[in-house]
């Protein structure tokens, strides 16, 4: 990049949020998947106006643009693969109102999820949306990714809450798509375009979102399983019986022992699964439904349950789920996190075809997640130091891949494309459809300077 951008590029964010230092390239290089590649200038732009100017700027120059929010992905959707401007959007931080008589949040991108959050339920409002990254990722990312977490069962993913965004395109014209309204179908629905859309369309600088009622109470129950069967049979006759928990979250043998380890919390370590399962509702309702949810997990073979109303005995249950992700991480030096999807009734075909990949390989493979809409994150475990292991966890993965598939699943649930899965986003949806999405792609940044090599 020469001289006289970056001069005009400083100029219009001000020294202060202008840096072309080697540690601001170092730390804006990465995300969640480790892998690195650093920007030229890293810029933060503390308003739409100024996002607007470097978007302009950037595409009469031909200069790429990597939008970022926290950088957690797990995709390596913000990581600045050719260079470039790391445009990073968590100075564009403010929660612009809560209109409770509407049930509208309008918030900036860079908003933690978790701190919007908190001001709603100030408000007896709820935003549901609750990737298990909500103390650190923001909402401009969420929507970016269309992130789920364990909620996603009962109400949706990031996409079923946004109503309308302001959106800075690639040329640096501004647009508002969608309105704060639930009811609105004015034309094509640019709004779930932009959903997912992984920062290659457009630059997000405003969003409105629905909000909803804050459930009255809450009751999570944990129970454990010799096998994921039993677990899998526990869920499936959850569903059946028409209890819709908002929360239903899997971990097998391998993450139980793991967790135990790293956290000895008096986890049985020769369990099969564990299924946490949170229901909310009216109290009056939720007393009858834990009953009912306890008793179909003796029935299926639970060994053990436990049940928690009051906040701190329920963060006690969700503490093995939440020790997950670094007690698995601490079972290798590496793994590869794929987040395959599949439908729930498929899930126990999912586990064993995905234990038979293991033993074929050779690999441990630790596989948690959302039981209750088929969101399966299954960790491959590997020592790139052994030789052709890391190899074996590539195989393993695409074998994954091909198993959620053949399934009728997705290679991907939550997590994206980004970089990571470029080469299998055909094999899902087809030339066709990746012919339509270049093409979307080519009207929306038709100098392909929105976060390029990313999707596709
Ligand atoms: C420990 C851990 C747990 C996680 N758990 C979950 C989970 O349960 N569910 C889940 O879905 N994900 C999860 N993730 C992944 C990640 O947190 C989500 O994808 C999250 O939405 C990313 O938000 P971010 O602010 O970090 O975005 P970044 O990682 O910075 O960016 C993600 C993508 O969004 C684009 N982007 C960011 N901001 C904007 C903007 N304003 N306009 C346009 N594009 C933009 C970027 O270019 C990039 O493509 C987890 C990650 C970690 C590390």
């Amino acid at each position: 990049m020469d001289k006289k951008v970056r001069k005009l590029l400083k100029g219009i964010v001000g020294p202060e949020n202008f840096s072309e230092g080697e540690s601001a390239r170092r730390c804006y290089s990465y995300d969640a998947t480790r892998l690195e590649s650093a920007p030229d200038v890293v810029v933060w732009p503390e308003t739409a106006g100024q996002v607007a100017s470097i978007l302009g700027l950037a595409n009469e120059y031909r200069i790429p643009v990597f939008p970022r929010g926290a950088g957690s992905g797990f995709t390596g959707g913000s990581i600045p693969t050719t260079g470039g401007i790391a445009l990073c959007l968590t100075k564009m931080n403010r929660i612009l109102g809560i209109d409770a008589a509407n049930l509208v949040a309008t918030v900036e991108p860079g908003v933690i999820n978790a701190d919007l959050r908190r001001a709603v339920e100030k408000k007896g409002l709820f935003y549901p949306p609750d990737p298990a990254s909500l103390n650190f990722s923001t909402i401009g990312g969420n929507v970016a990714e269309c992130a789920g977490g364990p909620t996603c069962v009962k109400y949706g993913v990031t996409r079923s809450y946004v109503l309308g965004l302001e959106v800075v395109l690639a040329t640096g014209e501004t647009t508002r798509v969608g309105r704060p309204l639930v009811k609105n179908v004015a034309g094509y629905d640019l709004v779930r375009l932009f959903c997912g859309s992984e920062g290659t369309l457009g630059v997000i600088t405003q969003i409105n979102l629905r909000l909803i009622p804050l459930p009255e109470a809450k009751t999570t129950i944990m129970a454990v399983f010799p096998s994921v069967d039993a677990a899998a049979k526990t869920v499936a006759c959850t569903v059946e019986s028409r209890i819709l928990p908002c929360a239903l979250e899997f971990m097998d043998g391998t993450c139980i022992h793991a967790v135990e380890k790293h956290t000895q919390m008096g986890l049985p370590s020769n369990a099969g699964a564990i299924l946490i399962i949170e229901a909310d509702g009216p109290a009056r309702v939720l007393a009858e439904q834990r009953q009912r949810i306890e008793s179909i997990c003796k029935e299926c073979g639970a060994v053990s349950v436990e049940s928690a109303d009051d906040e701190d005995a329920r963060e006690e249950l969700w503490k093995a789920r939440r020790a997950l992700s670094p007690a698995v991480s601490s079972l290798a030096p590496r793994k590869i996190n794929e987040d395959v999807g599949v439908p729930p009734s498929r899930i126990p075909e999912l586990l064993r075809r995905v234990d038979d990949v293991a033993g074929e390989m050779d690999l441990i493979i630790a596989n948690f997640g959302h039981a209750g809409d088929g969101n399966i994150h299954v960790n491959i475990l590997y020592d790139p130091e052994v030789d052709g292991m890391q190899a074996r966890a590539e195989k393993a993965s695409v074998l994954v891949f091909e198993t959620a598939l053949e399934l009728d699943g997705t290679i991907t649930g939550e997590h994206g494309i980004g970089i990571t899965k470029v080469g299998f986003l055909e094999r899902q949806i087809g030339r066709t459809q990746l012919d339509l999405m270049r093409g979307v792609k080519r009207v929306f940044d038709p100098n392909n300077i929105l976060n390029p090599g990313k999707v596709f």
